[in-house]
């Protein structure tokens, strides 16, 4: 910290800090920029990182992982929001008349694979956890009952009664088909479409588009649920109006009956039987309307704060598992580590093989996307972030930081290398001061290999 407060450099230092909007873990680059006259072959202006701090840019690491980077996990929410609202208010590039089309906000839930401790609330008062009066023990000798009320950050909640009855291997498996188990719900809702409508499904295609923006949150227990916009459109997408029969109403009774229809088979391994893996009984659907109780905003807020969580929430590892690691070593609670395990246990198996549950491990077996739009859903991240790319280098040449040149008369020569990742832990514990925001947990472990 001194070394870097005495730094001549240090002003350029902490404004680069700035520009990356507080990155955790920025990546370094070394290289340069030569603006070249394609006529005159003349040099118009060079950029080069040799007179920066340590003869390196730093660009933000861009990560949707707030446990990695809070910084740019932000403009990932921001931007997925963005997104997420565009397809139900309309905007970059989705007309506002998307409003009027039917839609839908779903909740597809993982069944139960044993009694978890769980907190509840009712008229703001808290519940006891699971009270039973005539509770009969397990064969472990556990009682089947808790009457003590949770507060909501008890690490106990969403861990089980008895974790020797804890259904584990269901509980991996299901996340492990979780996306499988979407698509074929995507297919069958298609299919009931179709059939509602009296068409083939080639014959919907052309009369109308259901699109989808789902994203997966894991609950306290280690399963993953779906929470997804459906939305119905004419044949062009959003700008086109879908036809009268395609109603909300229409659109929630083929959810309810696809979400009952599918199932995906797990093939029996070593001693270990078929089994067949469904949603949960439990399912949500609302209509999303403007004025109704279920605003576009908070739609669009839910999905964007999914959209940055992933399974170390619930108290895995934020990074990969290898099989000869000693799981007692890391600081995990018994739960996420037999979750882990038995991820470990069933991936040894070669008729499990493809659901490849060591490399999915941490993430408790389930290797899917955490958040993903159908292609007519709205405008893209990449979209949002060339935008932004834009309007940076717009305000870049009219306040004067960069030369304006004619695109095609003006060659752009870049040799860029990648040098390193993260802070010192001198440097990031100024970068929080500087920032505001609150150091790592521990300061090395998002540190990577900066000097
Ligand atoms: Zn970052
Ligand atoms: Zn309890
Ligand atoms: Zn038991």
């Amino acid at each position: 910290m001194i070394t870097r407060l005495n730094d001549p450099k240090y002003p350029r230092w902490a404004a680069r800090l700035r520009a990356t909007g507080g990155c955790r873990q920025p990546i370094h680059m070394r290289g340069r920029v030569l603006h070249v006259d394609r006529a005159t072959g003349r040099l118009l202006h060079r950029y080069t990182t040799a007179t920066e701090p340590e003869g390196v840019l730093h660009l933000p690491c861009k990560t949707r992982r707030a446990s990695r980077c809070p910084a740019c996990a932000e403009v990932y929410r921001a931007d997925t929001y963005q997104l997420i609202r565009a397809g139900l208010v309309g905007g970059k590039g989705v007309p506002a008349s998307v409003t009027a089309h039917p839609c839908l906000f779903i909740t597809l839930t993982a069944p139960s694979f044993g009694v978890v401790h769980t907190r509840r609330e009712k008229n703001g008062k808290t519940l006891p956890c699971h009270a039973r009066r005539d509770a009969q023990s397990c064969p472990h000798g556990r009682v089947m009952s808790c009457t003590a009320r949770h507060g909501a950050d008890e690490s106990c909640l969403g861990e089980p009664l008895c974790p020797d009855c804890y259904e584990y291997m269901g509980s991996v498996l299901f996340n492990a088909v979780s996306p499988k188990l979407w698509q074929r719900f995507t297919d069958a809702l298609r299919r009931r479409v179709a059939k509602t409508a009296g068409l083939t499904l080639r014959e919907l295609r052309e009369r109308l588009t259901i699109s989808f923006a789902k994203v997966a949150e894991y609950q306290k227990r280690g399963v993953v649920h779906f929470h997804a916009i459906i939305r119905l459109d004419g044949p062009e997408g959003p700008a086109s109006p879908p036809s009268a029969w395609a109603t909300a109403e229409m659109l929630t009774h083929a959810v309810q009956h696809a979400v009952r229809a599918v199932t995906v088979t797990v093939p029996a391994a070593g001693d270990e039987p078929a089994r067949i893996l469904r949603w949960g009984r439990q399912l949500d659907v609302r209509q999303i309307t403007m004025d109704g109780e279920l605003s576009d905003q908070a739609v669009a807020g839910y999905i964007a704060k999914y959209a940055t969580k992933a399974a170390e929430c619930v108290g895995t590892l934020d990074r990969r598992i290898n099989p000869l690691d000693d799981l007692a070593a890391f600081n995990l609670r018994e739960h996420p580590r037999r979750l882990i395990a038995e991820c470990l246990r069933l991936g040894a198996l070669d008729e499990l093989a493809d659901l490849r549950l060591i490399q999915w491990a941490h993430m408790l077996g389930f290797r899917g996307h955490f958040s993903t739009r159908s292609r007519h859903y709205s405008t893209t991240l990449g979209d949002i972030r060339a935008d932004r790319t834009a309007y940076a280098r717009d305000e870049a040449i009219t306040t004067g930081r960069l030369p304006l040149f004619a695109e095609d008369t003006v060659l752009a020569i870049a040799k860029w290398e990648y040098a390193g990742k993260g802070y010192s832990l001198g440097d990031a514990l100024l970068a929080a001061a500087l920032t505001g925001t609150a150091l790592p947990a521990s300061p090395t472990s998002g540190g990577g290999d900066a000097r």
